[in-house]
């Protein structure tokens, strides 16, 4: 059996190291805001080149008190992508704002920057690009647009924690860089988390109250806000394995390598590395019209795949009744039926790759 992605190796190799972190936390018995989540926030920062961070509870509320902190209102328009984890969309329904899905890049996944202008309006406030499976989006025409139209860019890092975008890692970009620490993310915890990194002091402090009750002076409330901390105990956990996150995208992207020798093309396409861009692989992402008869052949011999995502934001149910249920986006629906997933994380072996390679070369 070889799974998409196993957490007990990772554990098993820093076992030492996450147990005494785990059991300091307990020592230390300050679970709330403590050490850690300090630490981690300054390291993240620092690895960002960024002037604050702010943990929060999930990669989910990262983006939430994200576009809140950017004066994100009702009835306001936010741009993105139907390509992507719900969570993405979900946060600006929640606000009451508008989600506006502009069609995705064939080859990376990623908002397709030459098909956002015809989507701004008056009422167009932000624009939230997805790295999607560890590619970044393309940062150098949506900067352009944000400075062009002075729109928010709220960047959408939960599975790219460590790509680059011309030397410049993605959460450096916009306005706000969110991240998510979900057990089966790059960099990640045993539970969940998020972080937001930011330059600008006001939307840091902002975030800060947000994620504390709208809280800045105990039992004093300025604004309306969440219970959205960052526990301390996945913050000792993260702080572990941030020490190693380098080495496990470069393993990751070693996988990769492997992946491209060993496939036949056989009409498929592989992921693509846009120049300039440092992939960290958070999926290998496939696209084939066989995608169906490779996923059973897959299965059938013990070996997981997934598909990431077989449904479109704007045909999602919970959509059907906005403005954008309507809408005609061509790659999007097409890559929702052809794209496959295969096992891929930073302990996968070479003879694993081999095995799932064999399987998938040999499907008509
Ligand atoms: C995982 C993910 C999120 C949400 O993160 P959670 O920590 O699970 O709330 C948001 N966007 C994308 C693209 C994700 O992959």
């Amino acid at each position: 059996m070889i799974p998409m992605v196993d957490l007990q190796r990772q554990y098993q190799q820093l076992k030492p190291d996450i147990d005494a972190a785990v059991q300091d936390v307990l020592s230390q018995s300050q679970f709330i805001l403590g050490l850690n989540v300090a630490a981690l926030e300054k390291e993240i920062a620092a690895y960002h080149g960024r002037a604050f961070a702010i943990g929060v509870a999930s990669g989910t509320d990262a983006l939430l008190l994200a576009l809140r902190a950017c004066g994100i209102c009702p009835g306001d328009e936010v741009i993105t992508t139907p390509f992507t984890f719900i969570a993405t969309a979900e946060v600006i329904a929640l606000l009451q704002a508008v989600p506006v899905f502009v069609d995705i890049e064939p080859d990376t996944f990623n908002i397709d920057p030459e098909k956002i202008e015809q989507k701004i309006t008056a009422r167009t406030r932000a624009i939230i690009p997805v790295h999607l499976f560890g590619h970044p989006a393309a940062m150098t025409a949506v900067m352009g647009l944000a400075e062009k139209y002075k729109l928010k860019i709220i960047e959408d890092c939960a599975q790219a924690f460590g790509a680059e975008h011309h030397g410049k890692k993605v959460g450096a970009f916009g306005d706000c860089g969110c991240f998510s620490f979900f057990p089966s993310k790059n960099l990640a915890g045993y539970g969940d988390g998020g972080m937001i990194v930011t330059d600008d002091e006001q939307t840091a402090k902002k975030i800060r109250m947000l994620r504390n009750h709208g809280s800045s002076v105990r039992y004093h409330h300025s604004l309306i806000g969440y219970n959205s901390r960052l526990d301390e105990i996945q913050a000792a956990i993260i702080r572990v394995k941030f020490r190693y996150i380098d080495s496990f995208n470069a393993s990751r992207r070693a996988n990769a390598r492997i992946y491209r020798t060993l496939l036949h093309k056989n009409g498929m396409a592989l992921p693509t590395e846009r120049l300039g861009c440092r992939h960290v692989y958070h999926q290998f992402t496939i696209r084939s019209a066989r995608r169906d008869r490779i996923m059973a052949a897959l299965q059938e011999n013990g070996i997981a795949s997934a598909v990431y995502y077989p449904v479109p934001l704007h045909r999602q149910e919970a959509f059907a009744g906005g403005d954008a249920a309507g809408d005609r986006l061509a790659c999007a629906e097409t890559c929702a039926g052809e794209v496959l997933s295969l096992p891929m994380f930073p302990e996968l072996s070479q003879d694993e790759i081999r095995i799932i390679c064999d399987v998938v070369n040999h499907v008509s």
